[in-house]
């Protein structure tokens, strides 16, 4: 046999072995005895990342078999993320799909190999960008299957356990994330020998010195420790023995990061951390309602024999943590005049402590089902992650990713995970999904709540797109993406769009003139053109076919009357403008001196207005309004309520005109509506059906924010007249949800 072969054979055995371990820590598990799966998930895997090798040289599969392993034994989960983590980097490294995962091993497992693989670049690595909130409503987003979150744990804790075969710079890094990251989300999910364990290895790495210093006074004050600690049990155990309680009584050196953390914050050599280690005392307990009496029991048994400290007694198994940890603690002196703490927990409350709720398998009661019972302990630390207990060391405090990404990470609303640019809106994020959604989108809903198509989205945001049939793209939206991809395909459509409605228009014109048996030539069209003031022919198709213009009997006027030779329109324009340059004050001849004393009638013959419209209030018929003549006798009307019409009043009265509406139906003027009311499901729905569907009204904006469970928002509308309007913001008042509906006061 060649040497290699030898080698060959050997690493063969090693990683069947590795697998049997994990198979019989499985089966010695309180999990139902799914070994076929494991067995052809270890197959797959195996197989999928034959000759890969890991940078310490041995063969990869050894790395998904022992993250398998610290998800079996050292986290308690069962054969559905054993194969997830033998299978977790699969997809990330070879060119099997999860496509293939999810046929060979079916949904469940599929997707959570995806969430795998989703998070192993993005997320936790080098561009990892999110404040606290955004982290953490990552997680909660994630925790759909906290399983991902776990198996990842057990990842980053095989890696961390390897860290030596990685490059310097690579062991840095990854030890600062850890320290950052992982170990207070393993302290949040409960499961603290695991956190204990990476903050240990983050200091190795990191702080090598101190971590080899403090690791030698340990192991130097050893046995005068435990010469204390003998002393000091003694008569504990003799006491407990007398009382029959069957238990195991250790001391317990706190784990060297947090007696630097002790000696760093307070400033103090190692000598005097007086807390350096606990005294623990695990009983057996086959009756759970007996676990609170028999704590207090032994407390009194250790009270009777020491003092205690009057401020220092924790009672956790009353009130447990909210990630699950139970224990009662309390701190007496001891013999040689120090303090001690005890902390007093049954087997069951210390495994908690060690794994935290995925110690719950091993208590599990009955034959119940094993999703159903997984599905509730899943349930428990979603509630704690969206629960944060303000008193609770809480991770979301600690954590402070830099803010250097230029990246984001939102989900939708199945939990795909998209990445996009900074500054990326609900828009953009419609666009990149597909450019339907684009061209539909009306709002979005970012973490349940309404927001506006404008809403930029930060990473960990869950983004709903909200569409609908009627809605179409904006030439407005151009201001609103930042995407190359929504951009060009906003302005396609924008550009297909116009030609679309161009080419209605002209339908329409063409069915109009033919019933009215007029027969359209180049004179008639400059007619056309130059009494509504258009320059193009496109112009008025675009205006035609999206209904700014209607044809009606005031057209067929502007066709069968006498209309300005438009050279002679031309000419008088630019004489009036030549006119004014040279002698500002006079008035253009044309245009007629305005009578103050009778009342000016508002005229508006298909697009030319005989006055203005006041930007500051934007009046449109029906209003009560005003008009203010200005020099060139050009009539500018204003709300009569509106602040600059008011200061007209006092200052300019003589220039002020009484003025009417003219009855007109063909245009149709912007208003805007404001809406506030309490936020509800579909609510968004009701009010863009009632303004499009109901009365046919022309929607061109829409934008609503929602806080706390009530939303504001505004309607851009074109209507023909305040009655309109009016009857809108009645309808839109009946929808249930909807408090307050009034055109905006501007
Ligand atoms: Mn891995």
């Amino acid at each position: 046999m060649e040497p290699s072969d030898q080698a060959y054979t050997n690493e063969e055995q090693l990683i069947e072995d590795k697998f049997q371990e994990l198979l019989n820590g499985y089966l010695n598990s309180n999990h139902r005895k799914k070994v076929e799966i494991i067995e052809r998930a270890f197959k797959f895997a195996k197989e999928a990342h034959k000759g890969i090798r890991r940078r310490s040289g041995e063969p990869y599969i050894l790395h998904p078999i022992a993250v398998a392993r610290i998800v079996s034994q050292e986290i308690g989960l069962g054969s559905t993320s054993i194969c997830a983590a033998l299978l977790h980097d699969v997809v990330e490294d070879t060119e099997y799909t999860v496509e293939d995962i999810e046929n060979h091993f079916g949904k469940k497992i599929a997707s959570i190999v995806d969430g795998l693989t989703k998070i192993s670049g993005g997320i936790f690595g080098d561009q990892a960008s999110a404040q606290a909130e955004n982290f953490r409503r990552l997680l909660l987003t994630m925790s759909e299957d906290i399983r991902v979150i776990l198996i990842k744990m057990a990842d980053r804790l095989h890696n961390m356990r390897t860290l030596g075969s990685m490059l310097p710079s690579k062991q840095y890094k990854i030890a600062g994330e850890t320290l950052y990251i992982y170990a207070p989300l393993a302290h949040r999910l409960g499961l603290f020998a695991i956190k204990t364990e990476l903050e240990d290895l983050a200091f190795k790495y990191e702080h090598p010195e101190a971590y080899n210093q403090i690791k030698q006074k340990i192991a130097e004050t050893e046995e005068s420790r435990q010469q204390i600690y003998n002393n000091f049990a003694k008569p504990i155990v003799a006491k407990l023995k007398e009382l029959g309680f069957d238990f195991e009584m250790k001391a317990r050196v706190k784990s060297i990061y947090s007696i630097w953390n002790k000696m760093e914050s307070k400033h103090i050599p190692f000598e005097e951390v007086y807390d350096l280690y606990a005294v623990r005392i695990i009983f057996k307990c086959p009756n759970e309602a007996d676990e609170k009496k028999e704590c207090w029991t032994i407390y009194s048994v250790i009270t009777d024999i020491y003092k205690l400290h009057p401020e220092r007694t924790r009672d956790w198994v009353s009130r447990p943590k909210a990630n699950g940890y139970k224990a009662l603690h309390l701190t007496v002196m001891g013999p040689d005049g120090n303090w001690i703490e005890v902390q007093i927990r049954s087997e069951k409350m210390d495994e908690i402590a060690e794994r935290g709720f995925a110690a719950h398998w091993k208590y599990k009661v009955g034959n119940s089902d094993e999703e159903s019972e997984l599905d509730i302990w899943l349930k428990t630390i979603k509630d704690i992650l969206e629960h944060p207990e303000p008193n609770a060391i809480d991770f979301l405090d600690t954590i402070k990713l830099n803010l250097f990404s230029t990246e984001i990470f939102v989900f939708t609303p199945k939990g795909d995970l998209i990445t996009l640019p900074k500054d990326a809106t609900a828009l953009d994020l419609a666009f990149t999904l597909h450019s339907d959604l684009g061209f539909h989108c009306i709002a979005a809903k970012v973490n349940h709540r309404l927001v506006p198509l404008s809403q930029k989205l930060h990473s960990g945001d869950q983004v709903e797109i909200l569409t609908s049939k009627s809605q179409t793209p904006k030439e407005e939206w151009l201001n609103l993406v930042t995407t190359a991809k929504a951009r060009s395909r906003l302005l396609a459509a924008l550009r297909k769009d116009r030609r679309k409605i161009i080419a209605k228009g002209e339908a329409q014109l063409k069915e109009f003139l033919e019933s009215n048996h007029i027969e359209l030539n180049n004179e008639l069209m400059t007619k056309i053109l130059s009494n509504l003031g258009l320059q193009h022919r496109d112009d008025l198709l675009f205006k035609i076919g999206n209904e700014e213009i209607t044809l009606n009997e005031n057209i067929k006027k502007i066709i069968k009357g006498k209309s300005l030779n438009p050279f002679m329109r031309y000419l008088k324009l630019s004489f009036g403008n030549s006119n004014k340059n040279e002698q500002p004050k006079a008035p253009a001849p044309q245009q007629p001196t305005i009578d103050r004393k009778q009342t000016y009638i508002l005229r508006d013959e298909n697009g030319v207005k005989n006055y203005k419209v006041a930007d500051c209030c934007c009046p449109i018929p029906g209003d009560d309004v005003l008009g203010y003549v200005e020099d060139d006798e050009t009539v500018v009307v204003h709300k009569r309520e509106c602040p600059v019409a008011m200061r007209l009043k006092s200052s300019f009265g003589p220039r002020l005109v009484s003025t009417r509406w003219e009855a007109s139906e063909a245009l149709s003027f912007p208003a805007k509506i404001e809406i506030q009311g309490i936020d509800r499901m579909g609510i968004l729905n009701e009010i863009t059906r009632v303004i499009s569907n109901e009365l046919m009204i022309d929607m061109r904006g829409l934008s609503i924010q929602a806080n706390e469970g009530v939303f504001n928002g505004t309607v851009n509308i074109m209507v023909h007249d305040t009655r309109v309007v009016e009857s809108l913001c009645n309808k839109l008042r009946k929808i249930k949800g909807v408090q307050k509906a009034a055109r905006c006061k501007e």
